[in-house]
């Protein structure tokens, strides 16, 4: 390959020669900025025995970055106007497979399984921002055996995803992030570092999956049925937010609270997985 894919020239060139129009609805900003690509995989500790599942191809300036360091790379793109182009851009490498899919609907565990059989595997993705929530939820829930999920991700929803417990930017989703992982922040990525460039800022985090859970509620359905009733009237009180949305007596709650030691008045973002764990043992039976 002669020019390099965060080269802006030669991504203009080529999809002027083959038709490519970026779009907007499939979230593509591609990365330009060269420095990027080596630190995702640094952060991802993606070696020569590592496979790697990516997400979103565009033209394949992080695809190749991993398919140069890691044993086996397999990356699932929806925009099949993508293909010819890539062709061309991952002609050296032999260890790259693309599926043309919508990821929300390839079932990984099995293409990882099939893919990688017993491999260590991680997660490397420059994610589409418009769905970043359902593939990051599907990538947790869906538990597959993987070491490390590392991507990029808009600022504020990386500060969502790993807020520490009990802060100001704790949400229903920063919830179940710590319940099936170690959420990390790794660095920031400036609008300009992409082509074209998206408003606002980006983060690389990373989430180490917990093989194991550490927090483990009677019901997994039920400690989450209580977060999204806590989360949904994010400015009222646990107590009241939770009495409206599920329809329980206040008293039942407060109850609750005082049984493991917390405010009547207390918010939601101001308790913990565990304590999320412990009231709905308590609360939904
Ligand atoms: N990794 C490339 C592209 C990132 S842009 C880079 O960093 O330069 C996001 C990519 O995700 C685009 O290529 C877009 O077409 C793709 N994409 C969008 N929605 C998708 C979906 N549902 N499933 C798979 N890929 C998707």
């Amino acid at each position: 390959m002669t020019k390099p894919l965060t080269n802006l020239s030669y991504i203009k060139e080529l999809s002027e020669r083959y038709g490519f129009t970026f779009e907007k609805k499939f979230g593509q900003n591609f990365i330009v900025n060269p420095s990027v690509c080596p630190r995702i995989c640094q952060h991802a500790e993606v070696d020569e025995n590592t496979g790697v599942i990516e997400i979103g191809v565009g033209v394949g300036v992080l695809t190749s970055e991993l398919a140069k360091n890691a044993a086996k790379v397999v990356a699932i793109e929806i925009d099949t106007t993508l293909k010819p182009l890539l062709e061309e851009t991952l002609a050296d490498f032999d260890n790259i497979e693309i599926i043309f899919d919508d990821v929300l609907n390839v079932d990984l565990n099995r293409l990882i399984k099939e893919k990688f059989g017993d491999m260590r595997v991680v997660v490397c993705a420059n994610l589409p921002y418009y769905i970043t929530s359902p593939i990051i939820m599907k990538l947790l829930e869906d538990r597959l055996p993987v070491d490390n999920i590392t991507v990029m991700v808009q600022k504020e929803a990386a500060q969502r995803l790993c807020a520490p417990e009990k802060s100001r930017e704790t949400g229903a989703i920063s919830l179940a992030v710590q319940y099936y992982s170690v959420p990390k922040m790794c660095f920031s990525v400036s609008p300009g570092s992409f082509y074209p460039p998206p408003k606002v800022t980006s983060s690389v985090i990373r989430l180490d999956v917990k093989q194991e859970n550490d927090i483990v509620p009677a019901n997994e359905k039920n400690m989450f049925r209580l977060i999204r009733a806590a989360f949904t009237q994010r400015r009222k009180t646990f107590v009241n937010s939770v009495s409206s949305t599920l329809g329980m007596p206040k008293a039942d709650i407060e109850a609750a609270l005082a049984q493991i030691g917390e405010n009547p008045m207390v918010r939601p973002e101001k308790l913990s997985l565990k304590q999320f764990s412990r009231l709905s043992d308590i609360l939904i039976k």
